[in-house]
């Protein structure tokens, strides 16, 4: 006879709570965690505080083929990766968990562990959040971070003659990288401190639709060198081996969580120091533009097509 899975049912939502606290610890720096009504934290002195929060959702973002502990390491990930985009620190989060009463705790488990073990690795504790009952399993991490005024990178600040760069390479990332991917917390630090980016995001949504974000917030458009554009050996394995099928998995995919960003002329050569600190690429892939379209070295525009949500029609 096999023994059935413990479900979250057999063990009730407090002592889920406890064991889930046990998992995520606390570091010293946070006054209060998990335990009582709110987490209590120290904020740092003269700092702008940085306030995320992001969603995942089973069938949507993430489905029971994945490993739990990559899950959770997706959920942390993705709020993490927009403090980055924003050159901050992440500090503390909170974790709002909805699930099926049936979900084996070793399953929670796993969840807890990806979500911690993601956190850890940028000094991030996980200092409450709430449960729920769910026909299907959904996270929602919260994520406060902080960042001097001096510091913080806005979407808005690309200029006309201003280099474009992304971290890593490009697209086939459902094949590992969207559950495995580092937010770039350290890097986006480090361009904030040697480079001082002047417009920033982070590619959740796919290349083309992300630089959209930024060329319409700065008011601006772009020219992209396509062959320049640095493409991974999943897109390449995705396309088997089809070149122009590799290229567009790098511009449209979605979920690379690297960084994209631009840099004005005169501090280009800055950027030459990348690859001392770095053992992970930073390519130039084009310039910004007055004219407010995105386009190639040939002038033909780039058509907007990355992942969205809620299509019309
Ligand atoms: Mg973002």
């Amino acid at each position: 006879m096999t023994r059935r899975l413990k479900t979250v049912q057999d063990v009730g939502e407090f002592p889920l709570i406890e064991r889930l606290k046990t998992l995520c610890g606390s570091s010293a720096s946070v006054v209060c965690g998990i335990g009582d009504d709110c987490a209590v934290v120290q904020p740092p002195r003269g700092r702008l505080l940085l306030f995320k929060t992001d969603m995942v959702v089973e069938h949507v973002h993430f489905t029971r083929r994945s490993a739990p502990e990559q899950v959770g390491h997706k959920a942390m990930g993705r709020p993490l990766s927009d403090i980055a985009a924003m050159a901050g620190e992440a500090r503390c989060a909170v974790v709002a968990i909805a699930m099926p009463a049936r979900t084996s705790i070793r399953y929670v488990d796993g969840l807890y562990r990806g979500m911690h073990e993601c956190a850890a690795m940028f000094g991030v504790d996980i200092v409450g959040g709430d449960t729920s009952r769910a026909s299907q399993i959904m996270m929602t991490v919260s994520v406060l971070g902080n960042v001097t005024r001096a510091r913080c990178v806005y979407r808005s600040g690309a200029k006309p003659g201003d280099g474009i760069y992304v971290t890593g390479v490009l697209g086939g990332t459902i094949l590992r990288k969207h559950v495995s991917f580092v937010p770039r917390i350290k890097e986006s630090q480090w361009l904030a401190h040697h480079v001082r980016p002047s417009a920033m995001i982070d590619i959740s949504d796919g290349f083309v639709q992300d630089i959209g974000h930024i060329l319409e917030a700065s008011g601006v458009g772009a020219e992209i060198d396509v062959a320049t554009i640095p493409i991974s050996q999943d897109a390449s394995r995705c396309a088997g081996g089809n070149a122009n099928k590799a290229l567009h998995s790098a511009l449209y995919d979605g979920e690379d969580f690297e960084l994209l960003f631009t840099v004005p002329r005169e501090r280009e050569k800055r950027l030459a120091q990348w690859s001392c600190a770095w053992s992970i690429p930073c390519t130039r892939v084009g310039t910004i533009t007055e004219d407010k379209k995105l386009r190639d070295t040939k002038g033909h525009v780039i058509p907007q097509k990355g992942y969205v949500h809620f299509l019309c029609g």
